[in-house]
């Protein structure tokens, strides 16, 4: 199959209730690494896209920001070797037109929800949108995040949620508002998935949580995973490892 053809099967997998999976590392950190990590998960047949961040938003400036246009042809790379299907955010209006070039579903990262001339800015384009939640945003305002892409003329926009700000982040990074799935699916028709791994931060809680956005019936996950987790530069914690995702896959 084409990976075009296989593009349209999948958007058409996320309107037909299938239970979508995205999976891959936090970030592209280094071509070893990351075909690493997809030839495991390519292994499995059950990945639909495969992620990996290019453009990292870190809180720290000093912090590993991605590789940038380096790290989008690594990903290329695997994707012709194992005509899969590519996700991987875009942090900048100015960055869009690469994107493009690149990956099969553009994400928009919980800090840029708001960015509302990013938003338009992907009105413009055909590439499906994966939005995330902003970090303390109500349903109401990421419904009306999806309406810009959507009023723009890009109607392909998968809603993603991720974990919200809350009083407590003694246990986990954020708290996955598993609700607002259900919620979601009564008063839009819009695709929702869950990522469990920025709503935990938490390895260990991946899975439960991923069988949970099942029960509730979110239309997939996003989960990081990665060879070599404890080697990673970006969000190694809440990484699974291959045999993990293993599990996982055996659970949902
Ligand atoms: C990510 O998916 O890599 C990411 C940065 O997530 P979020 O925007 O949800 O923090
Ligand atoms: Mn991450």
């Amino acid at each position: 199959m084409t990976v075009k053809k296989r593009l349209s099967s999948a958007s058409r997998g996320f309107a037909k209730g299938n239970f979508v999976i995205i999976a891959g590392p936090c970030a592209v950190e280094n071509r070893n690494n990351y075909l690493k990590t997809c030839r495991a998960l390519q292994s499995t047949g059950r990945v639909d896209f495969f992620r990996g961040g290019a453009f990292k938003p870190r809180t720290k400036a000093e912090s590993f920001q991605g590789l940038g246009e380096d790290g989008l042809k690594i990903m290329l790379e695997v994707k012709e070797k194992y005509q899969t299907l590519l996700i991987s955010e875009c942090l900048s209006e100015k960055h869009i037109e690469l994107m493009e070039k690149y990956v099969d579903i553009i994400q928009v990262g919980s800090r840029n929800m708001y960015n509302y001339e990013l938003l338009k800015a992907l009105g413009k384009i055909k590439t499906p949108i994966l939005l995330k939640r902003g970090l303390s945003a109500t349903i109401d305002e990421w419904l009306s995040a999806a309406d810009y892409i959507i009023r723009g003329g890009n109607k392909n926009v998968i809603l993603c949620e991720r974990g919200i700000r809350s009083f407590d982040d003694k246990y986990t990074r954020n708290v996955l508002d598993i609700s607002a799935v259900p919620v979601v699916k009564k008063i839009s028709s819009l695709p929702i998935i869950v990522d469990p791994s920025h709503a935990t931060g938490r390895r260990d809680l991946i899975i439960p949580l991923s069988v949970a956005a099942k029960a509730v019936g979110a239309d997939g996950i996003m989960v990081e995973v990665n060879a070599e987790p404890e080697q990673a530069l970006c969000d190694g914690r809440q990484s699974l490892n291959i045999a993990e995702f293993k599990q996982l896959l055996k659970k949902i």
